[in-house]
């Protein structure tokens, strides 16, 4: 099958395109042919080797976790799929056998691994998985709207609905509005739940597009201070829940004006991820500080349930054929976008 893979890892010149042998399946597990392919952070920092993601190189390893396509094959014991089936994968895969899987919080598995990273993912023709993490999706929705889904808005459903439990009546503060996940955040935090957002961006094209897709108030961070702002909008009181998928350069401007009772949730800490904590200030008023990690494996099912509905609607800033995903990658490093990058794979 056509593939791009590395043998090593590096700059976007390890990642090659050509024919790799297609992968076989296990009876618990699904063959997919690939139709579209979500880019994330994750990705660049699998392929460069950085931020504690080390591959076994044991053969041509392929990334690419957010997979759209059609069911090709099915293992011996898998029911409730047919062939022809078309489906999205969650690319974190759990054990479903230590104390937190057999509890059902699969979320929390410390021996989980991720489609792309730890093993080879969606930057092919075909790919393989484990049947519970595959999901059928609707007419409705497109592969590349499929592919758009899994990484960034798992993680949104585990943290504003069961971690901080955002309310309609509340103010969310979110960390950079154009990466993929703060595009899907803003999205969910709006039409899901319907708090006011207030979003965080670097320039007025993002700022333009945070609103676009449903920002209430969106702060340039290069001409206004995020901390100001967020006490004006809110009346002083501050936000009551704050989305950091950035770290520490965000943390240090966010974490004083969370508000009484905040909840203050971590996904990611691309800029960072030492923090200095006013511990006083914690306790005095009432406040939460939680970090999450995608979610759990079904929590995908009830974001393809939003998307059908129509509620929230996938963001993709653009699309690469699969022997172009060097300039994917390029594009993602430069920081120019707004939303998501999807490979698509015809
Ligand atoms: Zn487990």
């Amino acid at each position: 099958m056509k593939a791009v893979f590395m043998l090593e890892h590096g700059n976007v010149d390890v990642l090659q395109y050509g024919n790799v042998p297609e992968p076989e399946i296990d009876e618990d597990e699904i063959k997919i042919r690939v139709k579209a392919c979500g880019i994330n952070r994750l990705d660049i920092f699998t392929r460069a080797g950085k931020r504690g993601v080390k591959v076994n190189f044991d053969g041509p390893h392929i990334l690419g976790g957010d997979v759209a396509g059609d069911v090709v094959e099915i293992g011996k014991s898998v029911e409730n799929f047919k062939i022809g089936q078309r489906v999205v994968v969650n690319p974190r895969l759990v054990c479903s056998k230590c104390k937190d899987c057999l509890t059902g919080n699969d979320e929390s598995c410390m021996r989980y691994r991720m489609l792309g990273t730890s093993i080879n993912g969606g930057y092919a023709e075909y790919t393989k998985t484990h049947k519970d993490n595959v999901f059928e999706i609707p007419d409705s929705l497109s592969y590349e709207g499929a592919a758009a889904l899994p990484t960034v808005y798992v993680p949104c459903w585990n943290m504003f609905k069961r971690r901080a439990q955002l309310k309609s009546s509340e103010t969310v503060l979110i960390a950079s509005a154009s990466s993929g996940v703060g595009s899907a955040a803003i999205q969910f935090a709006k039409f899901a739940v319907g708090a006011t957002v207030i979003a965080t961006t670097s320039n007025e094209f993002k700022a333009q597009r945070a609103k676009d897709v449903g920002a209430d108030f969106v702060i340039n961070y290069n001409e206004e201070t995020i901390a100001n702002k967020v006490m004006e909008v809110t009346e002083g009181r501050g936000a009551d829940v704050i989305f950091d998928h950035v770290g520490t350069d965000f943390w240090n401007q966010a974490i004083p004006v969370l508000a009484p009772r905040g909840r203050y949730g971590i996904c990611g800490v691309t800029s960072g991820y030492k923090a200095d904590l006013q511990m006083g200030t914690l306790f005095m008023r009432n406040q939460s500080i939680f970090g999450i990690h995608m979610g759990k494996r079904n929590d995908l099912s009830e974001i393809i349930r939003l998307v059908g509905d129509r509620v929230i609607k996938p963001v993709i800033h653009n699309t690469f054929d699969l022997e172009s995903v060097q300039l994917a990658h390029d594009e993602m490093d430069k920081n120019e976008f707004f939303g998501k990058l999807i490979i698509n794979v015809p």
